[in-house]
């Protein structure tokens, strides 16, 4: 059967665009987080899929009956769990032309726009984040995939030899702060590094890795004949958003000969403003660094950008042309499958393009700092009520509390919370006790969307 007619393409699509365009509009129509109990979609899904087609009509009414109800809107300006994201209007319509080419950029020739745009969007990033310019950048799918990359670049410099044999002479040794993200001690799962040689340096009252543990924990390394090989320093950690004493880390692994890689995947968009570019003091030392632009720049997932001034480890890692592949040579031409472990690349550029063009740096930059000056008038608010405390400093767009009393009264807060479905918050621990978040980064949320979670935080003690 051949595809749906243009004039069916038409008629879908219009209509398709008007949804969006309406669930744009009031997305807080629906409960932010999906009610639905576990298995619930599945048991009202058939259990094979149909023989004969079927008008696309059909499947965009089980869309709105069936499918609807099971999602939660991380597009709801309630959305202030784990990192608060948006999918914005124009991240959205450049989605429908990156599926609508379908370009695959493999190589440079399989599509020399995904190539040289994402080159260019990389370039203007950089500069809107004050990094140097000999930063080379390339998009993955995840900060995940991203740092998996960063690392074993790390690993191809310090121990060439794991390429071809698969083990390396000594036993390679990673250090990051106990508050690093677990996709940083997965890489080292992935990358044969092993669990047991990831060092989970302490951190201060401030959450901030301790410079003098890390220093203690490489020369026991040295002295048992361990090969240190790679620290990794964050910007804004998950739990709390603190930022690591980037500079004096830096100076720590250039004096080791270590590749520094920066996690910064929330907290790096905020360095578009100049008034945040201070959290990237100490970057301009680092071998890697990864942000997500897919966090908190506004673009629908998934968009991760990892820079990287030695390029030329990462491509020692991963080049591999085999014939079928090869073309022409050209000094201005990349191949970015060289770099990368996927031979696949999706045009991912052209929505962050867009956004970049339709915002402006300064557009962007409002925004964020709109949001970093909510978060703090909700610590404020927090700290006035002596039912609460604020945990954690709150330099960006995150706040940390809780309700002075059991770790019990705290998820039954955040349980009622999230019930009432207006606004959906998540928990982390911090000093063995339960707390609450509140982040924000949704580009819909305003001080209004935050005076009702008060309120309603406020009563439900009572
Ligand atoms: C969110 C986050 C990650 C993981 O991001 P993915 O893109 O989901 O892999 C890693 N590190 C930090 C600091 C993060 O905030």
């Amino acid at each position: 059967m051949p595809d749906l007619s243009p004039a069916e393409f038409r008629r879908l699509g219009h209509q398709l665009v008007d949804w969006i365009a309406t669930y744009l509009e009031h997305p807080e129509k629906y409960p932010v987080l999906a009610r639905t109990k576990p298995g619930e979609l599945v048991d009202a899904l058939p259990a094979a899929g149909p023989e004969k087609g079927e008008p696309l009509d059909l499947a965009l009414a089980d869309f709105e009956n069936v499918i609807l109800p099971a999602v939660t809107h991380w597009n709801h300006p309630g959305f202030l769990a784990y990192f608060a994201t948006s999918a914005s209007a124009p991240g959205i319509l450049a989605e429908l032309l990156i599926a609508a080419l379908n370009t695959n950029g493999i190589l440079w020739k399989t599509s020399p726009a995904v190539t040289e745009l994402e080159i260019v969007v990389l370039s203007w990033l950089r500069q809107w984040m004050g990094l140097p310019d000999d930063n080379f950048g390339i998009i993955f799918d995840t900060a995940s995939t991203a740092s998996l990359h960063a690392i074993a670049a790390a690993r191809e410099m310090a121990a060439p030899e794991v390429r071809s044999t698969g083990r390396s002479h000594r036993t390679l040794v990673l250090y990051q702060s106990e508050h690093a993200h677990s996709s940083i001690e997965k890489a080292a799962i992935a990358l044969g590094i092993g669990q047991e040689n990831v060092r989970k340096i302490p951190a201060d009252a401030d959450f901030r890795m301790k410079i003098a543990d890390l220093e203690h924990a490489i020369r026991r390394d040295l002295e048992a004949g361990r090969k240190p090989f790679c620290v990794v320093a964050t910007v804004g950690t998950t739990s709390t958003t603190s930022i690591d004493p980037v500079r004096e880390i830096a100076r720590c692994a250039q004096h080791r000969g270590l590749w520094l890689h920066v996690d910064t995947a929330y907290a790096g968009s905020a360095a578009i403003a100049p008034e945040y570019q201070y959290i990237l003091d100490g970057a301009e030392m680092a071998d890697s660094l990864v942000l997500n632009p897919h966090k908190w720049m506004f673009t629908p997932v998934d968009c991760s950008v990892l820079y990287t001034r030695r390029p030329e480890m990462l491509k020692r890692a991963f080049s591999l042309m085999p014939e079928y592949l090869r073309t022409f040579e050209d000094t201005r031409m990349v191949n970015l499958m060289e770099y990368a472990i996927p031979l696949g690349r999706r045009f991912r550029a052209l929505k962050l393009w867009f956004i970049m063009r339709a915002f402006g740096r300064e557009g962007l930059a409002a925004i964020i700092k709109d949001q970093c000056a909510m978060a703090r008038e909700f610590a404020a608010w927090v700290q006035s009520d002596d039912r609460f405390e604020v945990v954690a400093p709150v330099p960006l767009s995150v706040v940390c509390f809780r309700l002075r009393g059991s770790d019990e009264a705290n998820m039954q807060l955040l349980d009622s919370i999230n019930a009432q479905g207006e606004a959906y918050i998540s928990h982390t621990v911090l000093h063995g006790r339960v707390v609450l978040r509140v982040a924000i980064g949704n580009i819909a949320t305003t001080r209004a969307t935050l005076k009702r979670l008060w309120k309603h935080l406020q009563e439900a003690p009572e």
